[in-house]
Parts: structure tokens; sequence; C-alpha cells
């Protein structure tokens, strides 16, 4: 995916001429003409980097910056000041409020985009460093505070477009003893092991996450409670068929699910999914139990053997769509 400037300059000519300038770099080119408009734009569209005029009517280049810098949503992306004259106590000024760079007017092209090419690849860097940090180092999924933050966006995107969300929450069967046993080399081995099982029990569109120790999350968009039952059944059922082989032993492993649905939970969909499991523990292990109360559906074999064929996509990090950079990861 391209990387993406905002140019928030009020006068037109100057606003068109720098967007031709940066047009050579291949990079998408968003336009305001105004702060207040810029600060919207850059909310909604959060690009990945400003060139941002000084002086403008209204509210001046400095306050924009200020007021980007306040938000947690724009607060990364790098402010590069565009300014035809400059005192060096407002240059001090403009960095400490958080831009990065300035530009003098009339700017000089080749020097336009170099100073360009560098924030673009701060941001980038800046975006590998956060993305690392939700993805879980032992089986590659998303972590817990990857979890954290999307859990609220989803519940939100589901109530806002009246459709269904699920989640459901895994916990290993007696994981401790693998560790003991075998040792922790084999214990993440069955980690990594169960993580991508449980990826491939699931769609593109599910989150799947690493949530603890030997504890895994599957938030399910779109999904009936009914349906995620079924999942759920195609999980414990995977993982109790699977023999697990690392350097000459082989283990079998059960797991224990809890699943719960926005339209009974509401802000307690991972909470209830998470007190099922715990039900599932205390009712023997190696089972399903669904947070509302109701019984287990009638489990279709064929949606519980595996997912259908269209389904069948990466997932966690490297597969969800909405979050490229995780793609190229090594
Ligand atoms: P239960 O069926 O009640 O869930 O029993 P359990 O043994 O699975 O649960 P318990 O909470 O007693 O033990 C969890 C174990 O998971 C203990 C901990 O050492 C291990 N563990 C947590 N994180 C890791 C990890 O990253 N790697 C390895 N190898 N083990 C881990
Ligand atoms: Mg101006
Ligand atoms: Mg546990
Ligand atoms: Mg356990």
């Amino acid at each position: 995916m391209k990387q993406s400037i905002l140019i928030i300059e009020d006068c037109k000519m100057t606003n068109a001429m720098i967007r031709r300038v940066v047009e050579e770099m291949d990079v998408d080119i968003l336009s305001a003409y105004n702060g207040e408009a810029g600060i919207a734009m850059a909310v909604s569209l959060l690009p990945d980097l400003i060139l941002l005029d000084v002086q403008m009517p209204g509210i001046d280049g400095f306050e924009v910056c200020r007021r980007l810098k306040a938000d947690p949503a724009t607060a990364m992306i790098p402010v590069i000041y565009l300014t035809a004259e400059t005192t060096l106590e407002e240059k001090i000024h403009g960095l400490n409020l958080g831009g990065s760079d300035y530009i003098a007017k009339p700017f000089d092209n080749a020097e336009l985009q170099a100073r360009v090419m560098v924030g673009l690849r701060t941001k980038y860097l800046l975006d590998v460093l956060s993305q690392k940090a939700m993805i879980d180092g032992v089986t590659a999924l998303w972590n817990r505070t990857f979890l954290d933050q999307r859990v609220v966006k989803e519940q939100n995107a589901a109530q806002n477009e009246s459709r269904a969300l699920t989640c459901i929450m895994i916990d290993i069967d007696h994981f401790k003893q693998v560790n003991d046993r075998y040792g922790h080399a084999m214990g993440d081995h069955v980690l990594r092991t169960f993580g991508q099982l449980l990826a491939d029990c699931c769609r593109g569109d599910d989150l799947v996450c690493r949530y603890g120790g030997e504890e895994f999350v599957a938030l399910l968009p779109g999904i009936s409670l009914d349906s995620a039952a079924q999942v759920a059944e195609r999980i414990r059922r995977t993982a109790e068929q699977h023999e697990i082989d690392y350097c000459g032993h082989k283990v079998r492993i059960t797991c224990s699910l809890g699943v719960s649905d926005l339209a009974s939970s509401g802000p307690a969909l991972v909470a209830d999914a998470d007190r099922a499991m715990y039900e599932a523990k205390q009712a023997g292990r190696n089972r399903v139990v669904l947070a509302n109360g109701s019984p287990l559906p009638t489990i279709d074999p064929q949606a519980a053997s595996a997912p259908a064929a269209s389904e069948s996509q990466a997932h966690g990090p490297a597969g969800d769509r909405r979050c490229s950079l995780a793609q190229n990861r090594s």
C-alpha cells in the first residue's frame, strides 16, 4: 500500500505546486486549504506525513500541529512545516510543539522531496515497531495489546452496523504438564502448533489472538452465537485429533472453550467468554460452553470439521487485510 501525504496550505497555487513535486514520489496525496479542514482530514484519513503551512487564516500551522500531537490518533504522524520566513525562536517553538522539520518557502523541489522521504521513512519504521509490539513472539498471532485495542472498535462497528459479533475464549487443558514432562521448548512448540490450528479453523475476517500464556481469543465479526459454537466445536475437535510431534516426542492436547456474543454480553463480551471457558473447565474440560447459559446447538459435523474453502485463508497478523505492514514481516 502506498504511503500518503496531506498538504495543509491555504494558498491554492502553492498547494498545487507542492502536490506536483511530491506526485513524483509514488505516494497518495491529499490537500486541505485551512487548519480546521486539515485536522479533520488527518483524523479521518490518517496520512503518513503532513506538510503544514504556518501562516494561514483561522488557526495557524503551530496550533494545527499542537492539536494533532495532542490527539493519540494523529500524534505519530510526522509534521513538516512550510514557511516563508521564520525567526529562530519560531522554529524552536514549532519543533517543541512536535513538528519534525522545516522547509523554507520558496522551496527547492529536490530538497522538498528529500525531506519528505526522511519523514516517510521515519513513519514507516514507527509503523513497523508499533505493529511488532502487537504481535506475539511465540505464535506470531496478535497479542493481548492488539486485542484490547481492537475489541472496542469491533464492538462499536458491530453495534453501528447492527451485525453480530462473537468471542471464543480458548484455554489449553493441563498445559503445565507438557512443560513439566517435555520442557518449555516443547511447550512453545505446542503453543505455536495450536495457534496455527486455531487460525486454520477461523476465517480471514476473524481476529485470532494469543490472550495470555496458554489462552487464546478469536473474535468473529458477523457470526451468530450458534455459528460461533460450531466454530468452537471445530477448534475443540481439531485440537483433540491432532498429534503434535516435536523432537521425537508426540503429544496430544485438548482445550476448553467459552463462547459469548455481543447481543447478550455487551461490553463484557471477552469477560463472559472467559467465564464460560472456566465453566467448561469445571464441567470436565475438553468442551464448549455458551456464556448465555444456552445448551450447545446441534453440531453440524460438516461445519464443525473444516472451514469452508472460500473462508480458508491466513489469519492473525499475516492474514488480516486491515494490517498491511504485518504481511511484510519476516
Ligand atoms: P488448566 O487445564 O486448568 O488450564 O491447566 P493448565 O496446566 O493448562 O493451566 P496452568 O495455569 O496451571 O498452567 C499454565 C502453564 O502455561 C504454566 C506456564 O508455565 C505455561 N506457560 C505460559 N506461557 C508459556 C509460554 O510462553 N511457553 C511455555 N512453554 N509455557 C508457558
Ligand atoms: Mg499561508
Ligand atoms: Mg490458563
Ligand atoms: Mg490451561
